[in-house]
């Protein structure tokens, strides 16, 4: 059976991991006023005025009008001041209530690709974030619900992606825009990275992903394959693998489906 989807960075493909991409990368396309350019730090407000009294640490914290509680290591999802923005999102460091029982968290933010300096690339998946080195204090009112940030490898496992599930693979630095890990592997002809919402198919000799469209394929006929390889492969060693192509296997059933068909 072919297989479909997750070229996982931990599977033992190792000759792909010498091949990879250095991050960040310029732009390939001019700048647009929706590309390239982080965000201002509003809505993402500046530390609030502090105060030393009564300040204690506190372990929980029920979000407003909900029974959802919160606690030191949750994700948040955080009210943006501008509400036609989507929620922000941060990793809880710390809750402190003051004499008067506001409480307040420390927040570590993710950042959506396109608010990072290179903006958003094509193998960024839509729910990716990355996890940034920029803290605030925050008023945990503005926590409007908590959500979970997986691993990419976990991510990849999900059955369902549900509104509050996103993944994080790198760690970015907001003064300098740069990324941890700086380089990532890359797949395909294209040479890209994995995006974990496009659907790849594996080639039975070489072992490397591809995307069913740098193949020639339609992805409806990607997962009718019964074996793939790739058209390198195909060249390399005679047509007598192209037999085992696919193109000699138009009738065969469905063998995967793609985890994720959001769009
Ligand atoms: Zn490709
Ligand atoms: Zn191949």
């Amino acid at each position: 059976m072919v297989s479909l989807n997750c070229p996982s960075p931990c599977s033992s493909h190792s000759v792909l991991q010498q091949r990879t991409l250095p991050l960040p990368t310029p732009l390939p396309l001019p700048i647009s006023p929706l590309l390239g350019f982080p965000p201002p730090p509003n809505p993402r407000r500046s530390a609030m005025a502090k105060t030393k009294q009564g300040k204690k640490d506190v372990d929980s914290y029920t979000i407003r009008g909900t029974n959802k509680v919160v606690r030191v290591g949750d994700c948040v999802l955080m009210r943006p001041s501008d509400s036609d923005n989507q929620p922000y999102v941060a990793r809880v460091e710390k809750m402190e209530a003051d004499g008067r029982g506001s409480v307040r968290v420390r927040v570590r933010w993710y950042y959506r690709p396109e608010e990072s300096k290179g903006g958003r690339r094509q193998f960024h998946g839509a729910k990716e974030l990355f996890l940034s080195d920029h803290f605030d204090l925050q008023s945990a009112h503005t926590i409007e619900g908590k959500c979970v940030v997986h691993s990419f490898k976990n991510y990849t496992k999900l059955d369902n992606v549900g509104p509050q599930d996103f993944f994080c693979r790198f760690e970015y630095k907001a003064a300098t825009g740069s990324f941890t890990p700086d380089r990532v592997a890359v797949y395909c002809k294209c040479e890209m990275p994995y995006n974990p919402d496009d659907l790849m198919v594996q080639c039975d000799a070489c072992k490397d992903w591809f995307h069913p469209s740098c193949m020639g394929m339609t992805i409806e006929q990607a997962k009718k394959l019964d074996h793939f390889v790739c058209s390198d492969c195909v060249k390399e060693n005679g047509p007598k693998r192209l037999s085992n192509g696919y193109a000699t296997s138009p009738n065969s059933e469905p063998k995967a489906e793609s985890k994720r068909q959001r769009r």
